[in-house]
């Protein structure tokens, strides 16, 4: 199970991230100022930081800095209320692996986290890699998907689109959640890129895979659902 670092000095953003990432299965420990972060990662026991910018005693890209100073190389997302382009720009210099602006989505920060997670290829066992809701399965490391076992490559949103929708099984998901999690923030709200990917899967995929769910969203087809697996 993954184990994530939480720098927060704000106690309601502190839990109310903690709650929410342990729902899905993540061990969380907290950290409430730079110096408390830095000696929690001397254990070196973390597979992510979720780091806040305006810490009490140092500023977040300080500890960031160390800490790639020091050589951990575990992922690293800042999440900031300073969201102008030139605090994004120097975050992701110093180390970061991504930013996200608050206030925050809780579905979108556990997308990148998730995607952050994702080991690489090489490293993968199959058995974890797949992911199968109904009839659909998603491979995570060949960025592929089959639907009754004949498997598609997909190109990044495509397959990210696809993912989503899995990750959410019978669930509808609206067109500005699809948005914040494949496209990420500053995409135009009133884009319809995402009815246009939602074409692309049906070509690929099968018509009846995506289901539309008028004035909702999305949602993967519930016969497929049948079978959770
Ligand atoms: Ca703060």
């Amino acid at each position: 199970m993954s184990h994530i670092l939480i720098a927060e000095d704000e106690d309601r953003i502190a839990s109310f991230l903690e709650k929410g990432l342990r729902s899905h299965g993540f061990t969380i420990t907290l950290a409430a100022d730079a110096q408390q972060t830095l000696n929690l990662a001397e254990s070196g026991s973390f597979d992510l930081l979720i780091l806040d910018l305006g810490l009490p005693d140092r500023d977040g890209l300080e500890v960031l800095a160390t800490l790639r100073g020091q050589g951990h190389s575990w992922p690293v997302i800042i999440l900031s209320a300073r969201d102008d382009l030139h605090d994004k720009v120097s975050g992701l210099e110093c180390g970061a692996d991504d930013y996200v602006t608050k206030p925050f989505r809780f579905e979108e920060l556990l997308a990148r986290v998730r995607v952050r997670l994702r080991p690489a290829p090489s490293s993968r066992s199959t058995g974890d890699s797949v992911l199968t809701v109904g009839d659909v399965q998603l491979d995570l490391g060949r960025r592929s998907v089959a639907v009754e076992g004949e498997w598609v490559e997909l190109p990044g949103r495509e397959f990210a689109l696809v993912e989503a929708l899995m990750r959410h099984p019978g669930q509808v998901l609206s067109r500005t959640q699809l948005l914040d999690q494949v496209w990420g923030y500053d995409y135009d709200p009133g884009s319809n890129v995402v009815d246009v990917y939602v074409g692309y899967l049906r070509k690929k995929l099968g018509a009846d895979t995506i289901e539309t769910v008028r004035g909702v969203g999305y949602r993967l087809k519930l016969q497929q659902l049948s079978a959770i697996g």
